[in-house]
């Protein structure tokens, strides 16, 4: 099968995280001429480790990036769990856990994700940095788009790509609240000196309610990724708009926390990445409107509770391109990555539904039954690798 030739060749990509250069890469490949636009003034660099599973390994490995993935791969060696007082409860492999394969899904920082996948399609599309769409209107012919920087442009098509809270998203279909499922918890992940002396692995600290996690991606001179999880049956929209109140409404949740807590808030306060989000799906009956559509966070974000946004966002890009490339219009184009993509993302967004969020026990009750399941998996182990998450049979890819 070769990409059908469309008369519509210009697409505007907002965002240039994980699901926009993505997308890139493949309608390149598929010979539209695209312009990405990130609101950030690079390629935003660091960040929490993210898992790269199941079908997006495929993805990646069709787009000839997978060498890179396993060069940047962290290879963590193990997970400890803590008790209140910060004794081990046990040591468990980090596969168990994740419900990934081991030797096949790979694990790698979400900054160096976004660095293979830009260097490996900047030489071929437009990136615009520090800039971003204020409003598009669209119209039979196109979409007429408006930057923040004054310059106005047509393109044929615009997706967003740019996140859980996508601007794009609310231009086109409205305010987020009608979309996000709040699934109970508050997070901040930021970046602190190593003086644990932790190495490759994982410590995770837990009470009802609340979870402290050192997690150390390097040996022991490189920083740690603290993360810090609680539970918030209701989101505090208004303490999240505003980086000292989020970091109080954090260090309030785990006032009088054990273990290393105290030295986890005081180093938050030094923190320059200090990032701050209710944890939440985002579910919508459709990510598509005329000629526009959202992939990646911006359409359906499955939570980290899942391990699945990273992948939901590879293969979402996949599959957009695919069918635009497939298609003899955007109209029936888009309807198709919907219909080839939608049980896919569904079920991988079911995962907290089924289980995932035991990890974040809330009740003391919950926290017994949970470190029995951990003990388990030590005295217990399975032999058959079976994946927690699906997998989608990708169409082939085209040229
Ligand atoms: C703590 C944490 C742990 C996680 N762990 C995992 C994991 O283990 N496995 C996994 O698969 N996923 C994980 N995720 C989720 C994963 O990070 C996301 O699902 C994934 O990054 C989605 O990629 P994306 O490109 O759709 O969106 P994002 O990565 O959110 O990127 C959006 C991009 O759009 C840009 N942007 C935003 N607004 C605008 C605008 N108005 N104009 C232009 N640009 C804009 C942003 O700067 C950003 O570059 C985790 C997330 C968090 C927060």
């Amino acid at each position: 099968m070769t990409p059908v030739e469309l008369p519509e060749r210009t697409v505007l990509i907002s965002g240039a995280s994980i699901a926009g250069p993505a997308l890139a890469y493949w309608l390149h490949r598929y010979g539209f001429a695209v312009t990405v636009v990130e609101k950030a003034g690079a390629p935003r660099g660091g960040g929490y480790p993210i898992d790269v599973r199941g079908t997006a390994i495929e993805v990646a490995r069709r787009m000839g990036i997978l060498p890179r993935l396993r060069d940047a791969h962290v290879d963590s060696q193990r997970i400890t769990f803590l008790d209140p007082d910060g004794a081990e409860i046990a040591a468990v492999a980090p596969h168990a856990i994740a419900g990934s394969i081991e030797g096949r899904d790979l694990e790698v920082r979400r900054g160096d994700l976004t660095a293979i996948l830009y260097t490996s399609v900047r030489d071929d599309v437009e990136f615009l940095f520090d800039d971003s769409i204020d409003t598009l209107d669209q119209s039979e012919h196109g979409v007429d788009i408006a930057f923040r920087s004054g310059d106005r442009r047509t393109f044929d098509l615009v997706i967003g790509a740019d996140g859980m809270h996508s601007h794009t998203r609310r231009l086109l279909f409205g305010p987020e609240g009608r979309f996000h499922r709040h699934l109970g918890y508050c997070f901040a992940v930021f970046s602190m000196p190593n003086t644990f002396g932790l190495s490759r692995e994982l410590m995770m600290w837990n009470v009802p309610g609340k979870a402290a996690a050192l997690y150390a991606t390097g040996g022991k001179d490189d920083e740690l990724h603290a993360f810090l999880n609680f539970h918030q049956p209701e989101p505090p929209l208004d303490a999240l708009r505003d980086p000292e109140a989020q970091a109080n409404l954090v260090a309030e949740a785990f006032s009088g926390a054990g273990w290393k807590v105290p030295e986890i808030l005081d180093a938050m306060r030094e923190a320059d990445d200090l990032f701050c989000d209710t944890v939440g799906q985002i579910r919508m009956p459709t990510w598509t409107k005329g000629r526009a559509a959202l992939i990646g966070d911006a359409a359906y974000a499955p939570s980290f509770l899942t391990g699945q946004g990273s992948s939901l966002a590879l293969v979402g890009a996949y599959m957009l391109a695919h069918s635009l490339a497939t298609n003899r219009n955007h109209t029936e184009a888009l309807a198709a990555y919907e219909k080839t993509t939608l049980k896919f993302v569904e079920m991988n967004q079911a995962l907290v539904d089924e289980g995932a969020a035991g990890l974040f026990p809330t009740t003391e009750q919950a926290l017994k039954e949970r470190n029995t399941r951990i003990r388990n998996l030590v005295t217990i182990p399975t032999s058959t690798p079976r994946p927690a998450y699906s997998a989608l049979k990708l169409p082939e890819r085209l040229v």
